[in-house]
């Protein structure tokens, strides 16, 4: 697998790859993606993280161009809310939560303590959660990211049974034990701790109600994801993908059992609507790019123009060269685009 360490340097925005930088959905909550590896091999992992095969390349970001950049995303929300506010008349003062995510896992980023310290330390950033599978946090990391100012640790817990927690992350030497001592840290930290299962139908239906029981116990909030199927998922053999009014139907019976919210809603996260950065490409329009890297699925390269990244399906143009692509998909400023002929 190749590592692109990608620096202010290399000329890579860090905006428009969904495999590293930042993701603004248009809301007060910024995804930051340091790293796209994973540690895992999750037979439910909706991106097959750590498949060679299709993820040939692996991105890290340098720390002090994240931040830079980050600062920058945090001041344009600022700015956009100043302007709101002097056309509403309000004087309300929102920030930024940065909720640190991967397509793998964001504790294989070495610079993660750095990381959580310097977003602490912009003006205007509230809150810091991150994303983890817990294989490689200690004791002594938890409390180093709680002295970094870490606010919130989502803790993915999809089974409580040795035997199926090991086959589910598809790595034999996986063990519950450890995550579960983990879990007591860090709630017994000034962490928060959200406990987040992938509720696979048919696989792990009877772990859900033990996954609530722990985190009743360990006083933690507990968020269960929908298991999804996209292109690149692998898939659980005799997994079955419920609908989203199913899905929301069985957490509502369970929250009734046992007395827990579990139906979540951005207003549950204090997600509020906030301006988006401006989208650089539409579907259909071309453009002219500079090609810079590989990309992060197999036979794509990333190309660079306006200021953002769009990953390019099919490409063979060499690094350093112009291509003239057409854009297949825009959404939330993440574009893929193919070649034009
Ligand atoms: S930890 Fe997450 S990214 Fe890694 S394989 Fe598992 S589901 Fe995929």
């Amino acid at each position: 697998m190749e590592l692109i360490h990608i620096t202010k340097e290399s000329g890579i925005p860090l905006i428009g790859c969904i495999a590293f930088g930042i993701i603004d959905r248009g809301t007060d909550l910024l995804q930051v993606r340091p790293v796209s590896g994973c540690n895992l091999k999750c037979r439910f992992c909706s991106v097959s993280a750590n498949n060679p095969d299709i993820h040939p390349t692996c991105f890290s970001v340098d720390v002090s161009y994240l931040l830079e950049e980050i600062e920058k995303v945090v001041r344009f929300k600022e700015t956009s809310r100043a302007e709101r506010s002097e056309v509403e008349s309000s004087s309300e003062q929102t920030e930024c939560e940065i909720n640190i995510d991967s397509v793998g896992e964001v504790t294989t980023y070495p610079h993660l303590i750095e990381l959580v310290k310097g977003l602490k330390a912009i003006k205007g950033v509230k809150r810091v959660s991150m994303q983890t599978n817990g294989v490689l946090l200690e004791g002594d990391k938890v409390y180093a990211l709680q002295k970094a100012g870490m606010n919130q640790i989502n803790l993915s817990i999809s089974s409580l049974n040795q035997f199926q927690a090991v086959d589910l992350s598809g790595i034999p030497h996986y063990s519950l034990e450890h995550i579960l001592q983990l879990a007591k840290i860090i709630s017994d930290s000034s962490i928060e701790l959200l406990i987040a299962p992938v509720w696979i139908p048919k696989i792990n239906d009877a772990e859900m109600p033990r996954l609530i029981q722990l985190a009743k116990q360990l006083n933690a909030k507990i968020g269960i994801q929908k298991y999804e199927i996209y292109r690149y998922s692998r898939k659980v053999k005799g997994a079955k993908q419920v609908n989203f009014w199913k899905f929301y139907q069985q957490l509502k019976a369970l929250e009734k059992e046992y007395g827990m919210k579990l139906v979540m809603t951005a207003a549950d996260f204090s997600i509020h609507k906030a301006k988006r950065l401006p989208s650089m490409f539409e579907k259909g329009d071309k453009a002219q790019v500079l090609v810079k890297c590989p990309g992060w699925i197999k036979g794509q390269m990333i190309g660079v123009a306006k200021e953002r990244c769009i990953s390019i399906n099919n490409c063979k143009t060499a690094i350093g060269k112009r291509a003239r692509v057409k854009i297949l998909e825009s959404k939330n400023n993440i574009y893929v685009a193919a070649m034009v002929k």
